[in-house]
């Protein structure tokens, strides 16, 4: 299948776990592995032990995309790059991935956020074919953002960070403080998952269609979609995550997002995205794709 395309090694660095595959594209994922993560040594050497198989088994890997939780150091220029550095996750804070796997496998890595992943694999293969730049936005137990211009993930000083945007709190309407451990009621202290349940007592999998919390929810990723249409001008804004998967939440977010956005600009297309529950996995893949083919 697919002989004369790039074989390329994906991993989706998760907090819980890791997901691994083998493959050329979205209908071409190979021996899907999930390994738990615990300790980075043990965690890296089992992703190590995978790709080394696959590659027996398949042949030389052109390249290996990993899409990791953050934050992450993702400048190649920068001494730490493919590290995972300031995270709260207990013993993964400094740790080198990419060096790591890259140097024991031979294979040259490709490393970004996992929302860079899945705004690059949505751009490729899902809901933003054809857009010239794509921003999608996971809403889960945390928010996170990614973006890609013209096929590339954007950087920065470090990589964008959009879940911590501050946005319009009306505490009279909402007294909640805010969920975030760094900025209480930026948009995922006041819009994540975490936010939903330490305000309703409930993530959002409970709450029925006419609970206040819809409204909510939705004006503030309104605020968010409005202020990224604002600052980046994307052609498409994707929101995935366990959050989106509220029937009619994406609905109320664009309607709101234009009635923000009042006539102003032209309409982003503000959809969920294409790729569901792969979204992850053809993120790395298409990092790693992306590498091959600059
Ligand atoms: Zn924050």
């Amino acid at each position: 299948m697919s002989a004369s395309l790039p074989l390329i090694g994906a991993i989706e660095a998760g907090g819980t776990k890791f997901v691994l595959a083998t493959g050329t594209g979205p209908g071409d994922l190979r021996e899907v592995e999930r390994v738990p993560t615990t300790t980075p040594a043990e965690t890296l050497w089992r992703c190590v032990d995978y790709f080394a198989a696959a590659q027996a088994r398949h042949g030389r890997l052109a390249a290996l995309g990993i899409a990791t939780f953050g934050p992450a150091s993702v400048d190649p220029a920068a001494a730490d790059w493919g590290f995972i550095t300031t995270t709260p996750k207990p013993g993964w804070q400094q740790t080198d991935v990419a060096g790591a796997i890259g140097r024991a496998l031979g294979v040259p890595v490709a490393f970004d956020t996992d929302v860079n992943g899945a705004a690059l694999g949505e751009w490729l293969w899902g809901a933003g074919q054809g857009c010239g730049s794509v921003l999608y936005l996971t809403v889960g137990t945390g928010i996170g953002g990614g973006v890609v211009i013209n096929g590339r993930p954007l950087h920065g000083l470090l990589h964008p960070e959009m879940g911590h945007i501050r946005i319009p709190h009306d505490r009279t309407a909402d007294p909640f403080s805010g969920a975030c451990p760094w900025h209480g009621d930026c948009l995922e202290g006041l819009a994540s998952g975490t936010a939903m349940t330490q305000r309703w007592g409930n993530s959002g999998d409970d709450l029925p269609p006419d609970h206040p919390a819809w409204d909510l929810e939705s004006q503030y990723l309104a605020a968010a979609c409005a202020n990224f249409a604002c600052t980046l001008s994307p052609h498409a804004i994707l929101l995935g995550g366990g959050v989106m998967d509220h029937p009619g939440l994406i609905d109320r977010v664009r309607e709101k997002t234009l009635a923000l956005l009042n006539g102003y600009l032209p309409e982003p297309r503000i959809s969920l995205p294409g790729l569901g529950s792969r979204a992850g996995l053809c993120g790395a893949l298409a990092l790693g794709l992306e590498m091959v083919a600059r």
